[in-house]
């Protein structure tokens, strides 16, 4: 998979340099010139990390990169900080504001992917390897087994993903489009019903074992695991 970055960056000039390097180095670029534009791309689609350029027209990249935080679908997206201002508080308020990483213009292609590289590799997610128990439901991710109660369950690649997830985050409410960036990752663009048909295969293989309860439906909300 090749990770998307999002460029904020009102400077034409500047925007197409950041471009033509990031696609150089084999990422895919979207762009926008400033936080509105920036919010119309996120909506289409979530980017893995954010190139933010502090002086925008309107809102800045600080206060956007403060609205990106705040947000519970963007707020665990990286952000680089891209300014002129090179001063030690600047980079302070920066950091404060929700950013990763802080970039002074101007700076070398070679940094600037480097710090790229850097952030990314911080923050794709892995699935850990233990083995998760949750109220007498067994999930093992090395060995690729679910055991409810006593009775193996079989299921598919998707499907296990999306236990995996609820397993790890139980107890709360998450939207399909919240599923689909947290289980089908920021890459794959697909419809939201798509989360119900797999929602529906994850408790028709539950069922037998009377485990299919778990996956609760909260209306005009989404899903949610629990296990009461
Ligand atoms: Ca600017």
């Amino acid at each position: 998979m090749t990770a998307k970055i999002l460029l904020v960056e009102d400077e034409l000039a500047i925007q197409e340099l950041l471009e033509f390097n990031i696609r150089q180095a084999g990422f895919q670029v979207m762009r926008a010139e400033d936080a509105e534009t920036a919010w119309q791309q996120i909506r289409t689609q979530l980017p893995d990390m954010i190139l933010l350029d502090w002086m925008l027209p309107n809102t800045s990249g600080i206060v956007l990169a403060k609205q990106l935080r705040a947000d519970a679908r963007t707020k665990d997206i990286p952000i680089i900080m891209l300014t002129a201002r090179g001063d030690e508080r600047d980079k302070v308020m920066g950091l404060e504001a929700g950013a990763d990483d802080y970039i002074t213009k101007p700076f070398s292609p070679r940094e600037l992917m480097a710090r790229i590289r850097a952030v990314l590799r911080r923050h794709i997610p892995q699935m850990p390897d233990e083995t998760i128990k949750v109220a007498g439901l067994m999930l093992s991710p090395t060995a690729h087994r679910v055991v409810a109660g006593d009775v193996s369950i079989e299921l598919g690649p998707t499907e296990f993903r999306l236990l995996h997830f609820f397993m790890t985050h139980p107890e709360r409410v998450y939207s399909r489009t919240q599923l689909l960036d947290q289980v089908w990752g920021t890459q794959v663009f697909v419809e939201e019903r798509t989360v119900d048909v797999h929602i529906r295969r994850l408790r028709a293989a539950l069922e037998p074992a009377e485990f299919d309860g778990m996956i609760q439906t909260v209306r005009g909300s989404g899903y949610r695991f629990s296990t009461q």
